[in-house]
């Protein structure tokens, strides 16, 4: 096929067999974030490509080689977002929804763009659902982040198979003394790094913390430890965030070179990964950007937020058989009507009930086929009940109602009675 005709390489169709997974994942989210407060924002998936420079560090992965960045015909430089914390806090400031020290709760959805390496879990247009606080400062915000994560791996049933990374960055003064008493200690060990790791110490020290070399790993055992750089009203927030966490009973791990790819974190930075994907294993990520705001202009505004990958979440759910039984089946009841009459009396029928009925799942088969060729599809089509309308059941003014999952016996209701016992007999959510 001609490569115009393609895709492009790491942006996904994702096909009408994968979108009920998609929306269960998506609206049960949702539903938590209601349920805790949050309020959805939508930002455009274009900013300018300062902005994110600007926030999230000309010296990160994302920035250095990762944007999709292009000139619109104005000549200005755009780039298709990386991530959402960066539009969100634009938005903010822009509409003035947090200059007067407004809490603002907020989630969005959407397609993120990278430049990445296209492989399993990591894509080059993919989708996050993400979260931003703005202006509450204290430790137990970010407890309620990872509490209503920690809740929604309970209600999709992955609880068992997600870990919590946490750790603390401090406030920019302690992590600029960390800074400085790491680079030292790389410093003397300049040889054993890697390449990446020699290049990194010179632009954003802390990144080579993260490193995946095993010689620099080894290096690193005996370097400085954040933790020991702290400040006290750092540590104080660290601590009530732990407080919290085992109040609620979520277990964690202490990681002291979770630092995260973004320069705008602060104080506290969380994972929660998996080992259930390969490489790709952290679903859900976030932490502190307490000086993000006044850093783009705005007063000083203490922020927190997360974001998580819906794909990475998606094949999770798939590759430990949780995905709910019931989204197999989109269709509840399926009508097959045969003949000219019957087909006309099937449209009318059908939307009598459809008022009666808002949320039942119905599907007609008007005229298209034999008796049998119709069943079939009815079967095929997962629904729980046929609805026969032929020559017999329009002189009597009936439908053959057909139980399809083996629920006994195939009968008789009346057009008036329908609505009435499709209501006792399918289950509606
Ligand atoms: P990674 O270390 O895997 O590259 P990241 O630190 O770059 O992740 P974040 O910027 O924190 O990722 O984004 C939050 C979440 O979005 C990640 O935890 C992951 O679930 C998802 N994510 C990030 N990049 C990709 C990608 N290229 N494809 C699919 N999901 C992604
Ligand atoms: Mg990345």
């Amino acid at each position: 096929m001609s490569k115009s005709l393609q895709a492009i390489r790491g942006m996904n169709d994702i096909l009408p067999e994968q979108t009920p997974l998609w929306r269960y994942f998506e609206s049960t989210v949702a539903r938590l974030l209601d349920n805790y407060g949050y309020r959805q924002i939508r930002m455009p998936i274009v900013e300018f490509t300062e902005l994110f420079k600007r926030s999230i560090g000309e010296v990160t992965d994302i920035v250095e080689k990762e944007m999709y960045t292009f000139d619109d015909r104005n000549g200005d430089s755009l780039t298709l977002r990386p991530e959402g914390t960066a539009a969100c806090v634009r938005a903010v400031l822009e509409h003035g929804i947090t200059g007067g020290g407004q809490v603002q709760k907020l989630w969005y959805v959407g397609p993120m763009f990278r430049h990445e390496r296209p492989q399993k879990g990591r894509y080059r247009q993919f989708h996050q659902i993400g979260l931003e606080v703005f202006n509450l400062e204290g430790p137990d915000i970010d407890a309620e982040l990872i509490v209503m994560t920690w809740r929604l791996w309970g209600e999709l049933g992955l609880r068992d198979a997600v870990k919590l990374e946490l750790n603390s960055l401090g406030t920019s003064e302690s992590r600029g003394r960390y800074r400085e008493a790491l680079v030292e200690f790389l410093s003397a060990h300049l040889d054993k790094l890697d390449e990446d790791s020699q290049r990194r110490l010179k632009t954003n020290p802390l990144r080579v913390l993260d490193t995946k070399n095993a010689e620099t790993q080894a290096v690193l055992v005996d370097a400085p430890k954040m933790a020991d750089y702290l400040d006290d009203e750092s540590r104080a927030h660290f601590e009530g965030l732990k407080a919290r966490l085992d109040a609620v009973g979520i277990p964690y791990v202490i990681n002291p070179k979770l630092v995260r790819g973004l320069d705008y974190y602060s104080k506290t930075v969380f994972e929660w990964v998996t080992d259930k994907l390969g490489a790709q294993g952290t679903v859900c990520a976030g932490g502190r950007y307490d000086g993000l705001v006044e850093q783009m202009g705005g007063k000083p505004t203490p922020g927190v937020g997360f974001a998580m990958g819906i794909e990475r979440l998606v094949l999770m759910l798939e590759a430990l058989d949780k995905v709910p039984e019931e989204l197999s089946r989109q269709v509840d009841v399926y009508l097959c009507a045969f003949g000219e009459a019957a087909e006309l009396a099937a449209l009318s029928l059908s939307e009598r009930i459809r008022d009666q009925l808002p949320n039942l799942r119905l599907q007609i088969n008007a005229g298209a086929g034999s008796f049998k060729s119709q069943f079939k599809k009815a079967d095929k089509s997962g629904a729980l009940y046929a609805l026969i309308l032929g020559d017999d059941e329009m002189a009597q003014q009936v439908v053959g109602f057909k139980p399809l999952r083996g629920q006994g016996e195939q009968q008789s209701i009346a057009w008036d009675a329908l609505a009435a016992h499709l209501a006792t007999c399918v289950v509606q959510g």
